[in-house]
């Protein structure tokens, strides 16, 4: 069944044995509902009567023609059915990004890539001395400190490097691997696999949003664009006057904002653009409208054609992630790291935090070890999707916590160009635009651009036919984007299932789909001035046009968006950058953590990562992660 439905969507699939790689897929999927969803789904496709009554032909989908399968799966794609359109992509998604991003069984480069005109790796990686070594587990057992860290990523390193630094005792527990500068293959399907949550395929439970998060020591720093914006002054007003938090429009939060921007190197020279961003550039400033050089947390960022493979690990070890800066401070004083272990429960002892349960599955081991830390402080710092999981795992029970959940959901418009763009290459991201950035009190939208690797195209090329997909893919080198980056307003929720595994629920709302709707097509205005050919979404069926220098090809193209609509899965969206499903607020009624970041009710539990954010920032998060992280890192110790 597999098979018959990798050969629907690609040509050539066998070479990369693309049916075993969705085999291993589906059963590495962390949830059991999911997987059983799936096996139910492949059931259905095969069912002589459900074929009768959905597609009106008698026959199971492996006895099906090839064009009688196209015309099944492409009904899906657009059905008024919102189930049948996430099975649709659920299906799309696993079988193109696996075909393009697969390895071939003797490691050849992937056929596919040829007619992309996309070289792959860049050569193997150096041969860079691990600067860390793990601490290792070999039985089942406890330990103790002063405080556990659950996570390593923009805030739980910080917290980390920062409490080592005051000379306390700390262990960083880490679910994902260590991998530094010498494990970066640039190979993208094994980046994803490594180096991102879930692989890289985690989505909202509608398969509506994909979220990409990094899941490795350093967490999303790792695999990050190093864009290092400080918290806006508007948003820190904001966040004073409207949830009661003063602090943050004091010296005391700029100083921390100044500490981890000095600690990062953070600098606006290192901003020399990409073809994609002369594209961006060259279309804003032929409409007059504003961009300036993004700041950036580099030394010696060489801007050069590598850098487009940043997401996949910084090889030259320019990018100032926490496993360079914060992490490698802990370490360098005697923190201890613990990799491949997941935290399941924070256990609190008479309403006091204590400690943790986790277990340590490593790759190779022999088998997982059960892990208890007893610790006098506990750092819940997993992101703002699994941070609101483990405390739900762990029972606390306050009504804002997974709520407000923030994405900055992320659109994007697509540009052929007269020349090649090769967009995967350059300066991963030096350049932005605030234009739109504030249509309605600081809510609006930003524009970047981001490198496109293959995986990246696969996803956003509508399928209509097989054919069609691999022609749309072969256009890679030629293509430009437009990246729009809307600040909500309205949030999802996080829970979690039987198995205490997260939902990811998120709705985009009638207000941020409006300015989503209002970014696309004042992204096409950018292309178009930048002297794009062709012009399309990543909606569900090809929605494009080709500009004529008239208003009209766009406009009747804007109305026609309209028509297909921007619900779940009508149009292809992304996350980067969550937050908010732990807020910080001035009670417990409407937040989960106090301005000192503590777990409201819960003495000695802390949370200190995106998810304390009190709304989306409308920013790229990370600088305010970590200005955020140092501040707690100083009321942990003086609760201590
Ligand atoms: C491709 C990409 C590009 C981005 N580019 C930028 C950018 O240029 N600028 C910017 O500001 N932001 C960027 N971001 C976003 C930014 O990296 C994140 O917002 C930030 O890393 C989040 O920090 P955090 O501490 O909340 O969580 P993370 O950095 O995600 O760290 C959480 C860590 O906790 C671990 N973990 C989770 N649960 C558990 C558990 N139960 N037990 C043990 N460990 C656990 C995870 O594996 C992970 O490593 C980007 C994100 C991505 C994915």
């Amino acid at each position: 069944m597999l098979r018959a439905l990798a050969e629907t969507f690609v040509s050539g699939g066998e070479a990369v044995r693309l049916a075993d790689h969705l085999i291993e897929t589906i059963a590495s999927l962390p949830r059991r509902s999911d997987r059983e969803e799936i096996a139910r789904l492949l059931q259905l496709l095969e069912s002589r009567t459900m074929n009768l009554v959905l597609a009106g032909s008698a026959l199971p989908f492996t006895a099906m023609s090839h064009a009688q399968r196209e015309r099944y799966l492409g009904a899906w794609a657009t059905s008024r059915v919102p189930l049948r359109r996430k099975a649709f992509q659920g299906l799309k998604r696993m079988a193109t990004v696996l075909y393009y991003t697969a390895r071939t069984p003797t490691g050849e480069p992937n056929p596919s890539w040829a007619r992309l005109g996309y070289p792959g790796p860049l050569g193997p990686p150096p041969a860079t001395p691990k600067r860390i070594t793990p601490y290792s587990i070999a039985n089942d057992g406890t330990l103790q400190c002063d405080v556990v860290v659950v996570g390593s990523g923009a805030g739980g390193g910080v917290v980390a490097g920062e409490l080592a630094a005051r000379g306390l005792n700390v262990v960083v527990l880490e679910k994902g691997g260590y991998y530094n500068e010498a494990d970066f293959s640039h190979y993208e399907g094994e980046t994803l696999s490594r180096l991102y949550d879930g692989g890289g395929l985690l989505t909202s439970e509608d398969l509506a949003m994909i979220v990409l998060q990094g899941s490795c020591l350093g967490g999303g720093t790792v695999v990050n664009y190093t864009t290092s914006f400080r918290t806006p002054d508007a948003v820190r007003e904001e966040w004073a006057r409207e949830h009661d938090l003063p602090h943050f429009t004091t010296a005391e939060y700029t100083r921390a904002l100044d500490a981890v921007s000095e600690r990062l190197g953070v600098t606006t020279e290192a901003q020399r653009p990409s073809e994609r961003d002369v594209a961006m550039l060259r279309g804003l400033d032929s409409l007059g409208w504003h961009h300036a050089p993004l700041p950036r947390g580099v030394r010696g960022c060489p801007q050069d054609g590598q850098c487009g493979y940043c997401g996949f690990g910084c090889r030259p070890g320019a990018k100032q992630s926490t496993l360079i800066t914060y992490l490698q401070d802990a370490y360098d004083r005697g923190a201890r790291l613990i990799v491949d272990t997941l935290v399941r429960r924070v256990v609190v002892e008479s309403g006091r935090a204590v400690g943790v349960e986790a277990v340590v599955r490593y790759p190779q081991g022999p088998r997982p070890f059960r892990l208890t830390v007893r610790a006098r402080a506990v750092v819940v710092a997993g992101g703002s999707v699994h941070s609101p999981a483990l405390l739900l795992r762990s029972g606390v029970e306050l009504p804002a916590l997974g709520r407000h959940l923030a994405l900055h959901p992320g659109g994007a418009v697509f540009g052929l160009m007269p020349d090649a763009v090769r967009p995967w290459t350059g300066t991963v991201q030096a350049h932005y635009s605030d234009q739109f950035a504030d249509l309605d009190h600081g809510y609006g939208f930003k524009f970047e651009t981001i490198p496109v690797h293959p995986s990246l195209f696969a996803l956003a090329v509508p399928w209509e036919s097989r054919q069609q997909h691999a022609d749309a893919m072969a256009q890679l080198d030629h293509t430009s984007l437009v990246a729009v980056l809307v600040r909500d307003r309205e949030g999802g929720r996080v829970t979690v299932d039987g198995d205490g595994q997260p939902i990811i629920s998120y709705r985009l709302s009638p207000y941020d789909a409006r300015h989503l709707r209002r970014g696309l097509a004042e992204a096409a205005r950018v292309l178009e001035a930048a002297g794009a050919r062709a012009i399309w979404t990543p909606h569900m069926r090809t929605m494009g046009y080709k500009p004529d220098g008239s208003a009209a090809p766009r406009d009747a193209w804007a109305a026609a968006l309209d028509r297909a609509g921007f619900g779940p899965n009508q149009v292809q969206l992304a996350t980067f950058h969550q937050m908010a499903s732990c807020r910080m607020g001035a009670n417990a009624r409407t937040a989960v953590v106090t301005p000192e970041h503590q777990v409201w009710g819960v003495p000695g539990l802390y949370v200190a990562d995106a998810s304390t954010f009190p709304t989306s920032s409308g920013v790229n998060p990370m600088l305010t992660i970590m200005a955020m992280a140092h501040r707690a890192a100083g009321a942990i110790a003086a609760g201590l």
